[in-house]
């Protein structure tokens, strides 16, 4: 049977580890927070380690789905960290979203150890975890994507393959870019709609019925139009990480993104603001305090 190691159960780890126990797969869990951990193992077939080291001793494919770069490096190379105890010919897939700098910094010190390291970031929401329909974007030896399709579509579906290694994580960056300018678009005009005395709901049907429609509108309607009453899915702060990352890309491969500048200034000042663990569409929150843009 396949033994799974899974690193951290925030929003999206959390459902998507919980797929992994429910397809019987031989499973262990880690978090930072440790609590988050010995809940999902007294609610599933599942054991929680108190280090990653614990957590992938012995373990055939390793899962990492943390915050950002540091997260992600930290739970290999820090204190208790994975890399050690990782053996040769496990596979390691990271679905978070971090930078292609990162993803060959993990190849390189994972292959150092006879691991196959592949860059497997996911696109979708929580729901869409809890439902299996992530779209993952794999890249790195194709041979390592092969043999681990079936634990990623136990995650997701489609399961794509981007290619070299860093692609996959370059390709999430690439569309996250144009969902933080749907939601930046979306918090824009629901407050110019308000101000011109148009009711919030009536805004948002007629953004669902008009031809700007999309599924990231659709599932983002309740966050947009009853502020603070539906649980967070998306951290303000993530998608900040998200652009940075974007941006850093951008200034590497030598393009122009203008409008995702403008959207990584307006995220900072919503952090600045105390939006930052808010849902991203607080930007609409933000926007509507009268705070001036930067
Ligand atoms: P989240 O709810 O904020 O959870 C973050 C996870 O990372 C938690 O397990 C947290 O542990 C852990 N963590 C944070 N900093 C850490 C550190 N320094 N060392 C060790 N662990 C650390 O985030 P999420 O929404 O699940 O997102 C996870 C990743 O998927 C991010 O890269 C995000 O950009 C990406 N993503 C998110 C979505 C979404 O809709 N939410 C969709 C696609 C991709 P604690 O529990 O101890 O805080």
């Amino acid at each position: 049977m396949t033994k799974i190691a899974f690193l951290g159960l925030g929003r999206m780890g959390l459902p998507m580890a919980g797929n992994l126990a429910a397809d019987g797969y031989e499973l262990t869990v880690w978090n930072r927070s440790p609590a988050k951990a010995e809940d999902f193992a007294a609610q599933h077939r599942a054991r929680a380690a108190a280090t990653p080291y614990d957590a992938v001793s012995g373990a055939d494919v390793v899962i990492t789905m943390l915050a950002d770069d540091r997260a992600v490096l930290d739970a290999y190379t820090g204190e208790g960290g994975a890399l050690e105890a990782m053996s040769e010919g496990t596979l390691a897939f990271d679905m978070g979203t971090v930078s292609p700098d990162t993803v060959g910094r993990l190849r390189s010190l994972l292959g150092g150890r006879g691991v196959d390291f592949v860059d497997a970031p996911v696109s979708g929401s929580v729901t869409a975890a809890a439902a299996r329909s992530l779209t993952i974007m794999a890249a790195g030896d194709a041979d390592a994507v092969h043999r681990g399709r079936e634990v990623l579509s136990s995650l997701g579906d489609p399961v794509l393959y981007l290619g070299e290694s860093g692609a996959g994580s370059a390709m999430k960056l690439v569309v996250n870019t144009i969902v933080h300018s749907l939601n930046q678009a979306v918090s824009e005009a629901l407050v110019l709609a308000e101000r011109a005395g148009i009711e919030r709901s009536t805004a948002y049907s007629v953004f669902l019925n008009s031809a700007v429609s999309a599924p990231f509108m659709q599932y983002r309607r309740e966050a947009f139009e009853r502020p603070g009453e539906v649980p967070v899915a998306f951290r303000l702060e993530l998608a900040a990480k998200d652009l940075r990352l974007a941006l850093e890309l951008a200034d590497k491969v030598g393009a122009e993104l203008p409008q995702a500048r403008v959207n990584r200034e307006v995220l900072g000042a919503a952090m600045a603001a105390g939006f930052g663990d808010a849902d991203e569409s607080a930007v609409a929150q933000y926007l509507r305090s009268g705070t001036p843009p930067p």
